[in-house]
């Protein structure tokens, strides 16, 4: 047995909840993800996806992508940089860079590599980074793979922020990087204080807008857009994954950083662009976000009824101000537990634990799409209220 084979036959951690018939990770879903899906030979109510606008069944995007995929073909075979960038490439980077109100975009394959690639060389040998200690791996990838020195402060702590951005060297160059919404306790970044500690301390900002865009804003442009901070904010990133129904990115800043980065990013330069489906889908949302502000209203009349009815009934939700409403559990077997029994009572939720989480905030998460009804959230309650209550972790 090889030396590797021999080190991951060790690796039972998974096992050990298969066994025990709790294990909730890769699930099949046989049917598309709307707020009623087919999953593993159930049909539940889908209370886990990021979806939050509610647009990936939607007929006009669904058209859009298969107009795309007969025009163009299937792939693009090829790097954003030699052969693979379409006419629909560039249209939706122009189309985003009006929407966010930032000189140009550049559009990525996944949001992931988005933050990796663009934190690996935005900032360098002798410069710093500084993240909320909460920020999505992508950013915590992306920060490892630059040469500045890393640095973060505890989750949207501004003292302590202030307390990091003190010790440093005024002239530095110096880059605070937060999540818009937190994507498991859907708290927001506190912008306006973190936008004054930039004026202070001499500082860049880039702010992740995966959770909020189609959520927060004028027709959904995000939190910067929210707070009135856009012209404020040097990086606005973004993904396609969630509102915007496909699967891509996008990074947004002032023309010569976009035209750096342009010829710099290696998850840009040395990764196929994307998929002349997955783009063509991306920039019908972007239309459909803009024509149906609706649509968003309706987002917030849902999450405004579920956060009520979720505090009213006793469970303890944090300090979530989005369509993302953490239930928290406090214990890692009971956590899968409550995703095991929502799953046989016909409800999905993720179950959320380390790394994802503090080791004592394990918790359940769920997402609100703006196309829930009110008894489907009601549902929703009485189920979990149901298993809370029976494991202890709320009283009746
Ligand atoms: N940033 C945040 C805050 C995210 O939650 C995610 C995805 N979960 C990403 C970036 C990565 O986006 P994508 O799914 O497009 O790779």
């Amino acid at each position: 047995m090889g030396q590797l084979q021999e080190r991951y036959k060790a690796y039972r951690e998974p096992q050990k909840y298969i066994k025990a018939g709790v294990y909730p990770y890769f699930r099949e879903i046989t049917s598309k993800q709307g707020t009623e899906v087919e999953m593993d030979g159930h049909h539940v109510l889908m209370f886990g996806s990021n979806a939050y606008t509610g647009l990936t069944g939607d007929e006009r995007v669904i058209k859009a992508a298969k107009d795309a995929l007969d025009k163009y073909g299937s792939g693009c075979a090829g790097s954003r940089f030699l052969n693979g960038t379409l006419d629909l490439h560039v249209q939706l980077e122009k189309e985003l860079a009006t929407y966010i109100n930032k000189d140009e975009t550049l559009c990525f394959s996944t949001g992931f590599s988005v933050n990796q690639g663009v934190l690996a060389m935005v900032v360098g040998r002798g410069d710093y980074i500084i993240c909320d200690d909460r920020d999505h791996a992508s950013i915590v990838d992306g920060r490892r793979l630059s040469f500045a020195k890393q640095l973060h402060y505890k989750h949207n702590d501004m003292e302590d922020l202030e307390k990091v951005l003190k010790s440093l060297p005024y002239e530095a160059v110096k880059l605070i990087v937060v999540d818009g919404v937190f994507s498991m306790e859907g708290d927001l970044a506190k912008l306006p204080e973190i936008v004054a500690l930039k004026h202070k301390y001499n500082c860049s900002v880039m702010v992740d807008e995966a959770h909020s865009l189609g959520v927060f804003g004028k027709d959904g442009r995000g939190i910067c857009d929210h707070f009135g901070l856009t012209d404020e904010v040097d990086l606005i990133m973004g993904t396609f994954s969630k509102s915007f129904a496909s699967i891509g990115g996008f990074i947004a800043a002032d023309a010569d950083t976009i035209n750096y980065l342009r010829h710099t990013c290696r998850s840009y330069i040395f990764s196929a662009s994307n998929t002349p489906a997955a783009t063509a889908a991306a920039l019908e949302a972007l239309h459909i976000i803009q024509q149906e502000p609706e649509r968003i209203e309706k987002l917030w009349n849902v999450t405004r009824y579920a956060l009520h009815r979720f505090r009213e009934e006793g469970f303890e939700i944090g300090d979530t101000e989005s369509p993302i409403i953490p239930l928290y559990v406090h214990d890692v077997e009971k956590t899968f537990l409550v995703t095991k029994l929502a799953f046989e009572a016909g409800v999905f939720i993720n179950p959320v634990i380390p790394p994802a989480c503090a080791p004592q905030d394990t918790l359940v998460r769920m997402a609100l799409m703006s196309t829930h009804t009110e008894e489907q959230v009601e549902k929703g309650v009485q189920i979990l209220k149901k298993i809370f209550v029976d494991l202890g972790i709320i009283k009746s």
